[in-house]
């Protein structure tokens, strides 16, 4: 437990936050391809979904695109960490295009069950949110033999006469994908989850460094962007522990009254937000009076995922 509040301002950083090893590969894929091709390298939809990060490799010279028909033909383009499903490798191969792929590992790894799970003829159920780039990719793989289900009730509408399977969004929170996933079991007995789990270790990880902090805290800040799956749900796991969350891009956006009355101040970024960011909330703070850090990490992290060959030296 962390010690009562006294004197300055306490700063309780949780560990691990921040970039995961999927995040690091896929803005690494980029800078490499700038290095090696020379600008610009066109990219399919946000590299990860981090407003920061997208700026600094644009000003590096690389060109964001949502779809491959903003591309020229042949030109070196990057697929997203998310994923993208065969129809638009197949797009992306007809438009005769370079591609090099930064989807990370273990969303790769959720594709591979995802088709496992249809060739053998199940409707494949995907716990997720509709409309994230992942889960378009994931149901891309399985055109007409997946269903997205995004809560309990909607358990409720699936098919009763289809055996089964269920996959998740790699950057749910653990606890509400647990229930839902315990709801599609109840109804469907027999259906079978994923080998391990589809939640990765760096959304589960920062989930759980989350919620130690945010005990004992009277605020906590998430640094991430609105459209980063995983940091969202860091500011929910912690509103969850029943204080405060804000989601925040960067140290401009903290309003002063937030921290009025704030002595202990949980601090956390979201898998896609880079660590600089981090540094300068607490520079952001301590520019408001003394501040004290601690740290206590719950998990060390020690995964990295190779580069694709197109990139490594
Ligand atoms: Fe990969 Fe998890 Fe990072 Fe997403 S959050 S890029 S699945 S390691």
């Amino acid at each position: 437990r962390w010690a009562a509040a006294a004197g300055p301002r306490r700063v309780l950083l949780a560990a691990p936050r921040s970039f995961c090893a999927g995040v690091d590969r896929a803005i690494e894929i980029v800078v490499r391809a700038l290095e090696r091709h020379g600008p610009p390298v066109y990219v399919r939809k946000q590299i990860v979904h981090n407003r920061h990060v997208v700026e600094e490799l644009e000003q590096q010279g690389a060109i964001f695109v949502e779809e491959l028909t903003e591309v020229p033909a042949g030109a070196v383009t990057i697929f997203s960490a998310h994923g993208v499903g065969p129809a638009v490798r197949e797009d992306a191969a007809r438009r005769g295009l370079q591609v090099i792929d930064a989807t990370c590992p273990l969303v790769a790894k959720v594709h591979a069950e995802a088709r496992r799970f249809a060739a053998r003829g199940d409707l494949v159920v995907l716990i997720g949110h509709a409309g994230h780039e992942e889960v378009e990719g994931t149901l891309g793989e399985i055109p007409g033999r997946g269903v997205l289900v995004e809560n309990v009730d909607d358990v409720a509408t699936l098919p009763g006469d289809r055996r089964i399977a269920y996959l998740m969004q790699t950057t749910l929170a653990a606890d509400e994908a647990g229930h839902i996933a315990a709801a599609i079991r109840r109804r469907f007995p027999d259906a079978e989850g994923p080998r391990t789990d589809d939640i990765c270790y760096a959304t589960t990880n920062r989930q759980r460094a989350v919620q130690a902090v945010a005990g004992g805290a009277d605020l906590v800040l998430v640094v991430g962007s609105a459209n980063s799956s995983n940091s969202r749900r860091l500011a929910e796991v912690a509103a969850r522990e029943g204080t405060v969350a804000h989601l925040i891009d960067g140290p401009s956006d903290i309003a002063l009254d937030w921290l009025a009355g704030a002595r202990t101040v949980g601090l956390t970024a979201g898998a896609s937000a880079p660590p600089w960011l981090v540094d300068a909330v607490v520079a952001e703070l301590r520019g408001l009076g003394p501040v004290t850090i601690e740290e206590n990490p719950v998990a060390e992290e020690t995964i990295s995922f190779t580069l694709p060959l197109r990139v490594r030296s």
